[in-house]
């Protein structure tokens, strides 16, 4: 045997000048087309590297070409010198070109027996294709087919061009080939073994449809995903994918032999627009996979006009020439592919981790694509990877993409589910935080029970029910007594403490009542109970017994005060209250004003629970009446000033009067100071009020005179007395008037009074003091300030509220404080007058406490001058006469 191992194609002597040229130039533009179009239509190429890496191929070749300027038939072509022919170097590969080729191939079989061989033209796009073998210059072989004629022309059935020959032993044989085509002519040669090409064959095509099946599968998959997840970018892909296996298949020749078969018109179709379609699938896909409209428009505007420009070309594949519009296909695709490249690059550059994927992907097509180029071009040798590269690189490309889409989808919905989870968590904590707010709206911040709007609410909400039900509504105002004594003693975190314990006690209590009302109602707990405000709770009953439902406050409060256990000590409570009832229409804030109003007027001595009565109210008609008629009393003589005698216990002597003021209206009867002189206090009548009752009091000054009485005479004025620089001085002027010395009088201040400027009033009364007045403390203990405070002030007098003294015989707290005070006071310096003495066991104890003065009903009630006086004429205390004026002890 003397064929090479190879079947080679290469040109003996170079080609003539001009020709050459134009060869060469046709060549090399094919060649940068190819190199173009290698990323899709390069499968006969492929096609053909794998063929020819066989070591099969033994018949010696001798190559040569030359165009066909007339119709020449076989015969005359075997005629042709050789001179006439180009011997032909590398690859037949002529680019666009319409001219008609021939081509001469020497084939010498050596051997004595003869050779069947296929010759394979791996290239299935050439429109005709005939092959003439000259054996012995007999044509012994001729075959005519091509793409542009139906698939049964072909000698054998196969999506290449295969044409069987026979090389008879020890001859000379030439092989002509016509070839014309309007796409690229390229025209991979091959001659094989017949077993041995179908071998290798059916291991391309299963590779080739591994491949397929891959993009199948991914299209398919997204298409699925499209439709559970609606997202455009997944149908985007699968218009891609399946694009690129539409023009791979026909580029492997698929379409043609196994689909449009007979319809080769349509095949040339198909081929023509399938490369525009996937260019514009390209193209969406980056835009919509990108998703450059938001990231860059300057890559979206790009790339969609490239959309534009390959539907255009689409239109021109049909109706330009099939060369041109082919060609301009072929060129658009080198800017699309560096486009959507670059377009991926920005995106990553921009923190796209998609994009990043997508580049990737795009990378791995260029080096499919170069190796592929690089190989065809003789510059690197072949191998399974460089053969494939265009399948493996869009395969692996198609598979990235895939991944990449994935990743972003997964991403999108991590964010989305972020946001999503942000989005609730947000209105979550601003829900919780207007629940707060509603919460700390309507409960009050010590206790954490409802407060007085919540209050108000209920009210509100209960009494259409209840009027219905022919109930009444009871607002119950509770107020704790002296709490400001544990304030003071236990610290104000301890007294919180014990609020708390106290509103829990409260409502305990008030539960056992049938008549109460819920306030609020939570999960495990039901609130009757409502802290309005400091130490004063509300609970509101509903009962159709007005009276019953006051029995029932009595009851529960009597409950209510018994002892609480705190930090070791039993606390007794005590507490006033005020009651208010529902009229026809209800104001759950009147009640509530009302039950306060009523409340001042409970008293511990009397009664605890006070019932409001319009009369009460500081808004009524009665109030404003007496308001206005109070100046005319004043300046007509309708007001009296009582005097209550004061009993000095060390000497058992009258040793002073209060005198208090009295009021007899002519309609509404006695009005009680307590009632009238916050009104002057209001109406800016308590400046002539105490000049009128200082007048008075020295009045009385002198009939005591007269009675050979030297007692003292104390007088009350208020806190708005305090504030005129001028007071000393005109007490001393009206005390003058009646030649009574100013050291008679004794003027009571509250201490509150004292406190409201305590730097005015201190003035105030240190020029009273200067003036030889004497200053005492009235209702001592029931004020906020302290003894320290006390002590800075030029007073000698302190006045036990009588509120500490009525019951000190049986409530040992109470004689404690008396006790305590006497002793403090009496350290101190100052005189004790121990008020609201009703009995003889009062009396004895006060006297064992060393208490010493003493004033109230038990000695004689407050009365008019003229009963004090018959008084002091009989009474047996008046009996005893002082040995001297010692009221004052130091
Ligand atoms: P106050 O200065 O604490 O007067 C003592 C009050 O206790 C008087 O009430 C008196 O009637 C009452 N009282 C006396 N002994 C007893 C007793 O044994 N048991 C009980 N339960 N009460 C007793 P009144 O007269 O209703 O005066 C009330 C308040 O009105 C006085 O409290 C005083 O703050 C004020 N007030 C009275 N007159 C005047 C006045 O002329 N000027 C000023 N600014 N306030 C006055
Ligand atoms: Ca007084
Ligand atoms: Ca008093």
């Amino acid at each position: 045997m003397v064929f090479s191992s190879n079947f080679h194609l290469s040109s003996a002597k170079k080609p003539e000048r001009s020709r050459e040229r134009r060869v060469i130039s046709l060549s090399r533009f094919g060649r940068i087309l190819i190199g173009v179009s290698i990323i899709f239509c390069s499968f006969g190429v492929l096609a053909e590297e794998v063929l020819r890496t066989q070591k099969h191929k033994v018949i010696d070749s001798d190559i040569s070409y030359m165009v066909e300027s007339s119709s020449l038939s076989a015969f005359e072509v075997n005629q042709v010198p050789d001179q006439d022919w180009v011997r032909f170097d590398g690859a037949i590969n002529f680019g666009y070109t319409d001219e008609v080729h021939w081509f001469k191939i020497k084939l010498v079989n050596l051997s004595r027996a003869a050779i069947p061989r296929l010759l394979a033209v791996s290239y299935p796009l050439l429109d005709t294709i005939s092959v003439y073998l000259f054996s012995a210059n007999q044509l012994t072989h001729s075959y005519a087919t091509g793409d542009g004629l139906p698939f049964d022309h072909r000698p054998i059935d196969h999506r290449y061009f295969l044409f069987p020959l026979e090389f008879s032993s020890e001859q000379e044989h030439f092989l002509y080939l016509r070839v014309q085509t309007e796409g690229a002519l390229q025209v991979p040669l091959a001659l094989w073994d017949e077993r041995r090409f179908f071998a290798e064959d059916a291991s391309a095509n299963a590779i080739n449809f591994l491949y397929l099946g891959v993009l199948l599968i991914m299209a398919a998959f997204n298409l699925m995903l499209f439709f559970l997840m609606r997202d455009s970018s997944f149908i985007s892909y699968v218009f891609f994918v399946s694009c690129i296996g539409v023009l791979m298949a026909s580029l492997f020749g698929y379409t043609y032999q196994y689909v449009l078969s007979e319809y080769p018109r349509f095949h040339e179709l198909l081929i023509l627009l399938i490369v525009p379609l996937s260019q514009v699938s390209i193209c969406v896909f980056t835009i919509r996979f990108l998703q450059l409209p938001q990231h860059s428009k300057f890559w979206s505007r790009l790339l969609s006009s490239f959309i534009v420009i390959a539907m255009l070309s689409m239109i021109g594949a049909i109706i330009l020439p099939y060369n041109l519009s082919t060609r301009m296909s072929v060129i658009l695709m080198l800017p699309i592919a560096v486009s959507a490249m670059a377009a991926g690059v920005s995106c990553w550059g921009e923190g796209s981790s998609s994009a990043r994927l997508y580049t990737i992907a795009w990378v791995a097509i260029l080096i499919g694509a170069t190796s592929s180029v690089l190989n065809r071009l003789g510059l690197i040798g072949s191998s399974f990877f460089v053969e494939y590269g265009l399948q493996l690189s869009t395969g692996v490309q198609t598979l990235l993409f895939s991944l990449a889409l994935a990743a972003r989808f997964n991403s999108e919905r991590d964010a989305r589910m972020k946001a999503q989870q942000e989005y609730v968590d947000e209105i979550h904590k601003r829900r919780n935080v207007e629940t707060q707010l509603v919460y700390s709206a309507s409960h009050h911040e010590i206790t954490g029970m409802p407060n007085r709007l919540l209050f108000e609410k209920s009210v509100r909400h209960h009494f259409e029910a209840q009027k219905e039900s022919g109930n009444h509504l009871l607002v119950v105002l509770l107020h704790i007594r002296r709490f400001d004594d544990v304030n003071k003693t236990l610290g104000h975190r301890n007294a919180d403490v014990l609020l708390r314990r106290i509103g829990e006690q409260i409502n305990t209590v008030v539960s056992k009542s049938s008549d109460c009302l819920t306030i609020e109602e939570k999960k495990n707990d039901v609130s009757l109970v409502a802290h309005i405000e400091g130490v004063s709770f509300c609970f509101c009953l509903a009962n159709t017994n007005k009276n019953d439902m006051l029995d029932e406050v009595e009851s529960l409060v009597r409950r209510m005060a018994e002892p609480l256990e705190f930090m070791g000590l039993a606390l007794e409570l005590n507490f006033l209250v005020g009651c208010s009832f529902d009229g026809d229409d209800v104001d759950p804030q009147i009640l509530l004003r009302q039950a306060f109003v009523a409340f001042d007027k409970a008293d511990q001595r009397v009664s605890p629970i006070a019932v409001y009565e319009p009369a009460m109210n500081p808004y009524s008609p009665k109030r404003l009446t007496l308001m206005t008629e109070l100046r005319t009393a004043l300046e007509h003589d309708g007001l009296e000033l009582h005097f209550q005698p004061q009993v000095h216990l060390t000497g058992k002597y009258v040793c002073g009067f209060e005198g208090l003021l009295r009021w007899t209206h002519h309609e509404f009867g006695v009005v009680p100071p307590d009632e009238f002189i916050p009104m002057a206090e209001k109406t800016g009548l308590m400046k002539p009020l105490t000049a009128w009752v200082i007048k008075r009091a020295a009045k009385f000054c002198r009939q005591l005179d007269e009675l050979s009485c030297d007692a003292f005479v104390s007088v009350n004025i208020s806190a708005l007395n305090l504030r005129e620089q001028s007071f000393s001085r005109q007490v001393c002027e009206m005390l003058g008037e009646d030649g009574i010395a100013p050291s008679r009088l004794i003027l009571e201040v509250t201490e509150t009074a004292a406190m409201i400027d305590p730097e005015g009033a201190l003035k105030v009364l240190n020029a009273l003091h200067d003036a030889n007045i004497r200053l005492s403390i009235d209702d001592f203990g029931t004020g906020h300030s302290s003894l320290s405070y006390i002590r800075r002030l030029p007073v000698q007098e302190i006045k036990i509220d009588r509120s500490f003294v009525g019951d000190i015989v049986n409530n040992k707290d109470d004689e404690t404080i008396v006790r305590t005070t006497i002793n403090m006071c009496h350290d101190l310096g100052f005189v004790v007058v121990a008020e609201g003495l009703e009995d003889q066991k009062t009396l004895e104890l006060l006297e064992s406490l060393n208490c010493d003065i003493v004033q109230g009903y038990h000695i004689a009630r407050p009365s008019s001058v003229a009963n004090t006086v018959n008084w002091l004429l009989n009474s047996e205390w008046a009996l005893r006469r002082p040995v001297e004026l010692t009221r004052l002890q130091s």
